[in-house]
């Protein structure tokens, strides 16, 4: 399995290349050069499997071999046994046809660990057989950065430095990342948004020398492996649906477009994925493109639901190259374009096609809570802001057939996000005990402005690398 730049000017490189490279130096991003597709017999045969084995068979797919699935699979139940839940990402029914993917069950309470959980060790394991060390820088916009430092916390091979928007991300957000005390761990409190960390992270990646110095590595949305490691929550939902004899919806409440990409993948795999819908906030970029092919940057609002404070959705640019057949030197001039012009020129026959599959749905912070108040009134079900978008999604968009299950990506805990629930239900959810004293524990964090030089000085001088 061979993985190539959606700008075309990187070499191909293997899963773990992808893994430790993160972003391609052409500024692309990879994608495997061909899709694995399965048959009919071969979904069948996954029915039943614990999580932690079913992801394994999965991801298998996409490593060609290193690693195999015989060693992706005590790597994933390692991954997976910290989790608050027997069935690591259980289905809740909330009416007769809509039902809440829980993938919020691991450490930081958010679906990121999903992802992180599995991307720490297999970090660990690979530069441990290689003998390498490598320096992750990330931006956030909340729930990536504590993740990755959860994911990387104490570990050998690694450290991490994540970058997070001042001011922008939930209390329990910040905690989760600031009270991690180790020495391995640096958190950067930029005065800015999130695009501007995460332009500023992409920048880093871009200073060819800086990033070999420090051996730079991404854990964020953009590395392959963690889309890889988000296909398999949709197989094994779909599958418990019915599966690959009955066709499933998703609607996944979406910010840089990495989950929803995943449920992509699965289709494009060939689980019968009758109907992608992307859930936004008042920041509606992406629901502006798939009514009116209109992709055009506005500044970034905050709002209830942070995680999804984007304007710039990175992984979109794995499903532009798709939508433009693959023509890497099409992608990279719509993607030049988008950024010194502020708006992506899509043309309309890939932005039909897009619109086959894919329909968009933005909701703003009233109607977020009204959601919330909802869900718990009429399902007794108390869901995070975020969730509420996806479940708010769900029933706006009118279905391709009624029959056809719809599962909503329940993408955070509501104990991570207290004040919006607690202002639409009266009810405070409380933090599962693990978590209870993170309001008592100390924090550390810099505050840095949203400058390169300035960012590339402090990881400089954190790497341990660097010092030793
Ligand atoms: C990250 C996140 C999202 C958005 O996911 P993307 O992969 O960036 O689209 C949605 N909800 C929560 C709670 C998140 O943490």
């Amino acid at each position: 399995m061979r993985y190539i730049s959606t700008r075309g000017e990187a070499s191909p490189r293997d899963f773990e290349g992808v893994l430790l490279a993160g972003l391609a130096e052409d500024g692309g991003l990879f994608v495997p050069e061909t899709w694995p597709v399965l048959t009919t017999a071969e979904w069948r045969a996954l029915r039943g499997l614990p999580y932690p084995a079913l992801a394994a068979r999965v991801l298998a797919l996409f490593t060609g071999g290193q690693p195999d699935e015989a060693a992706l699979k005590p790597l994933l139940e390692k991954a997976y046994a910290g989790f608050g839940h027997p069935a690591v990402c259980p289905l809740v029914q909330l009416d007769t046809r809509v039902f809440a993917l829980e993938l919020f069950h691991g450490p930081t309470l958010a679906f990121k660990d999903m992802a992180m959980q599995a991307l720490g060790l297999l970090f660990d394991t690979t530069l441990a057989r290689r003998g390498e060390r490598v320096t992750i820088v990330g931006a956030t916009s909340g729930d990536t950065g504590s993740a990755a430092i959860e994911a990387c916390r104490d570990r050998e091979a690694v450290d991490i430095v994540i970058l997070h928007p001042e001011g922008r991300t939930s209390a329990v957000q910040r905690r989760q990342m600031t009270t991690v005390l180790s020495p391995n761990v640096a958190n950067l409190a930029i005065s800015g948004s999130f695009d501007d960390c995460q332009d500023l992270v992409k920048a880093m990646f871009a200073d060819a020398p800086f990033r070999g110095e420090m051996k730079l590595a991404a854990v964020n949305s953009i590395n392959w492996a963690r889309v890889a490691l988000q296909i398999p929550y949709y197989v094994a939902s779909a599958l418990a649906l019915g599966a690959p004899d009955r066709e499933v919806a998703f609607s996944v409440p979406t910010g840089n477009f990495g989950n929803v990409l995943a449920a992509w993948a699965a289709r494009r795999m060939g689980l019968p994925i009758a109907q992608l819908i992307v859930g936004s906030n008042r920041n509606d970029i992406l629901t502006r493109f798939l009514a009116a092919n209109d992709m055009t940057v506005r500044s970034v609002e905050p709002s209830l639901s942070p995680s999804m404070d984007i304007q710039v959705s990175s992984n979109f640019e794995r499903l532009l190259f798709e939508l433009l057949h693959r023509d890497a030197g099409a992608t990279a001039e719509t993607m030049r374009r988008f950024r010194t012009e502020g708006r992506m020129p899509i043309p309309d026959t890939a932005w039909s096609e897009a619109t086959q599959i894919f329909r968009g749905f933005a909701l703003d912070d009233a109607g977020t809570l009204q959601e919330i108040g909802r869900l718990w009134r009429d399902c007794g079900y108390l869901a995070d802001p975020h969730t509420a978008v996806g479940t708010a999604a769900a029933l706006a968009v009118p279905p391709t057939d009624p029959a056809i299950p719809m599962v909503v990506a329940a993408t955070a805990h509501p104990a991570k996000f207290p004040d919006a629930v607690h202002k639409a239900t009266g009810i405070s959810p409380p933090l599962p005990s693990r978590l209870a004293d993170l309001y008592d524990r100390p924090e550390r964090f810099t505050r840095l402005p949203a400058e390169l030089d300035a960012i590339e000085g402090f990881v400089r001088a954190h790497a341990r690398r660097n010092t030793a």
